[in-house]
This record gives C-alpha cells, structure tokens and sequence, in this order.
C-alpha cells in the first residue's frame, strides 16, 4: 500500500524518476519550514510585494438583501495580480531559490496561474516557462500577452484535449528532463505529495488572518466558512484554521456548470468518483468507461476534472460539505455583489457568493457566514458581457 497523506487520499503515482524530484523538493520544503529566515523572507514579501494582510469586510447591504445571516468576504482580490494565487507562488519561487534552481516551469489552464507565476519569476529574477494547453492559449489571449509581458514564454500543448489536464501531463514531464536545473510550480492544492500539503502552507495566512480579523470584528467565530473549489487551494487556504472549531460549519462551492445532470460541469465532489490523476490518489470525474471526463464551467478556474485529495478525505470524514453552482447562478451572484458591494468577484469566486446568498436566508441575523473572495473579476468582462447578450438572444 502506498502511503497517503489524507487518508485513503494523496500519494505518489508516478514513474521512478519523478519520485526522485518529488523527494527533492519535499527535502528542502521540511528544511525551510523549519527554518525563521526562511519564514521571515516569506512574511516580509507578502507584505510589501503582494500587499497583506488585506481586510475582512462586512458586506451588510447584501447581508440586508439576502435577509438573514452577516456575509463577511476575506478580500484576496485585493491582492497583486487580483487573487489569492500569489500566496502560493511567492512562497514556491522562494523554495525553489534556497534549492539553487535558476528555471521556473508551471503548468495553466485560463491563465491566471501562469500570470502569477511569470510576475513572482520577474521578481525573483527567474527564467520562466508556461506551460498552456493551446485551446487554452486560443481563448485567454490577453492572459498569454501578459505573461509574456513578464518576460515568460508561453509554451503551447496540442496534446489531448489541450486543455490544463494536458498542461500539466507536459509540465511534469519537461520538470523530469530538466531536473537540474528546474522547479515545477504547481498551482493548486493538487498533484502528487508534497504539492498538496506545500500549496496548503502557502495559502494557510488566508486562515490565519481571517480567523482573527472575524473575531475581532464580529465578536465571535462565524457560524459557516465558504469558499469556491477548483482544485481548492483558496478553499484549504480559508478552511484550515477553522478545522479544530467544532462549531464552524465547512462548506466548498464546485461549479455545476450547465446543470449537474447535463454532463456539462466540473462537480468533482458531487459526481466524481475514486481515482488517480496527475499523480494522487483523489476524486475525478469519470467518463462511462472509467476515463478522465472533460469537464465544464463558465469559470475556467474551476474548470479541472479533479480535486486537491484533502477535500476529498474532509467530505469523506463529514468535516465539511460540498454544493455546487451553475453558470447562471454564479454570474446573477457576480452581478449582484457588484450592484449591492461596489465589488465586482471572478467569476469562480462568484460561485461561492451565490451559495453564500442563498445559505444566508435560511439562516438568522445574529449568524454569520465568512466568504473567501478569492479574486477580481476584471478577467472576466468580456466574457460575462457575451454570456449575457447570448441569455438575452436566447429569451427571445
Ligand atoms: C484559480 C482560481 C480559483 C480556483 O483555484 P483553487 O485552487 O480551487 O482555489 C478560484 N478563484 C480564483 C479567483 C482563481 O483565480
């Protein structure tokens, strides 16, 4: 049996040399967890480069439409680059430094990943290549155009569907070619050990500050903590400080898609089953014959066919529960914080904001629901405008 890390969930499922590279990196990353200067670099560029901490806020006018319980965002949009993912790479960029790697590679699917990566990689003065499905690259051109503004090449895959899950087959094949040399940057709390558990400790200052801010400004622990789950590393970042809080209910928000009886979503933890993919031992949405299903969702975030192996084990254990929202849902509750906020959320965290809305009304006014708002929705114009003009073709 292998050993896995989340239960029955996680492990190493990969060939012989890439087991290699992973004890590599999981060497060094218990080294500098247990190193302050370490720690000290990490604190000292999230606070003067990605601009932490940022704030709780209070969302009382859509708290007042919602009719029930306080919404309260953690702001990750207010971040550098617009989102949560920075956490992740500054603190990855910072361990590949200490290895002596000089080359960053990462896999993305819309992009955002990548932008993240190329901006930390500038920073650090690290060579940088992205790995992009070229669907992918068709679609998100502006995101392609602004990592190569960072100084990154963009590096397209024609392989399968070309799409993230091929980008991160590519990824870590050219990772075990350049060993060297090279640092893979994995983007969310996926993949195999110890990238699940690494992301995990680079989003963990999400929880970390948003538990105290909470208590200092509602008085107490909230009643329900939520978040929108791709492969759920803002939802690990949020969740993990509220695990040992038996009262704090748990719930992750996947995309539906279409409908989840369409077979157009990406609900992971609604409809997938077991399985193995890109290394762990996780849940995945399936074909018939048991193959790896494209997935869909409006949100190109949440748009992955599998999920990071502690949601996985945190559903089966029952310390938190998954829902889902479709693409009208999620862009109504974008238009919706934007109308009553001032605050307009990417489209993947909007998923979140829709079940938050509708949580709230079942629920009393001296309760409270805390939400990560894990990025701005400046990404997303032009593809809400299009949603929206093809909803207003369709009702004629
Ligand atoms: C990438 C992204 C997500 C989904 O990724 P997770 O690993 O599940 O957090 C959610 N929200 C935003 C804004 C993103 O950019």
């Amino acid at each position: 049996m292998m050993k896995t890390q989340f239960g029955r969930y996680g492990g190493q499922f990969v060939p012989p040399p890439v087991l290699e590279a992973l004890n590599e990196v999981e060497a060094a990353f218990e080294q500098a967890k247990a190193d302050p200067t370490f720690e000290a670099e990490y604190r000292y560029y999230l606070k003067h480069f990605v601009g932490r901490e940022n704030p709780v806020y209070h969302a009382r006018n859509l708290s007042e439409y919602a009719g029930g319980a306080q919404i309260y965002f953690k702001r990750e949009d207010l971040n550098h680059t617009g989102a949560h993912k920075i956490n992740n790479t500054i603190g990855q960029i910072l361990l590949a430094k200490r290895m002596g790697k000089t080359k960053i590679i990462a896999e993305t699917g819309a992009g955002q990943h990548g932008v993240a990566t190329a901006t930390a990689a500038a920073m650090f003065g690290m060579e940088c290549e992205i790995f992009q499905g070229a669907l992918d690259m068709e679609r998100q051109r502006l995101n392609v155009f602004r990592m190569e503004m960072l100084g990154a090449k963009v590096t397209g895959v024609t392989r399968g569907t070309k799409t993230l899950s091929d980008a991160v087959d590519e990824a870590i094949e050219q990772w075990v070619e350049r060993i060297e040399d090279t640092f893979y940057l994995l983007g969310s709390a996926v993949g195999p050990h110890p990238y699940p558990e690494m992301v995990r400790y680079f989003h963990r200052v999400i929880g970390e500050e948003a538990r105290s801010q909470i208590l200092d400004q509602a008085g107490k622990l909230p009643e329900v903590v939520m978040a929108c789950v791709g492969g759920g590393s803002n939802a690990i970042g949020l969740f993990q400080a509220f695990l040992e809080d038996e009262t704090v209910e748990i719930v992750g928000v996947e995309a539906a898609g279409k409908g989840l009886d369409t077979g157009q979503h990406a609900a992971t933890m609604m409809k997938g089953q077991d399985a193995i993919i890109h290394g762990m031992q996780t849940r995945a949405v399936l074909t018939a014959t048991g193959e790896i299903a494209p997935v869909y969702s409006i949100s190109a975030g949440l748009d992955y066919p599998g999920v990071g192996p502690e949601h996985a084990y945190l559903q089966d254990i029952g310390r938190a529960r998954y829902v889902a929202a479709t693409d009208d849902q999620a862009v109504d509750a974008l238009l919706l914080l934007s109308q009553k906020e001032g605050i307009i959320p990417a489209i993947e965290t909007a998923h979140a904001v829709h079940y938050a809305i509708e949580l709230a009304q079942s629920m009393t006014p001296d309760q409270v629901i805390l939400v990560n708002l894990s990025g701005r929705g400046d990404k997303d114009v032009e593809a809400i405008q299009a949603y929206l003009d093809a909803r207003k073709a369709q009702a004629f």
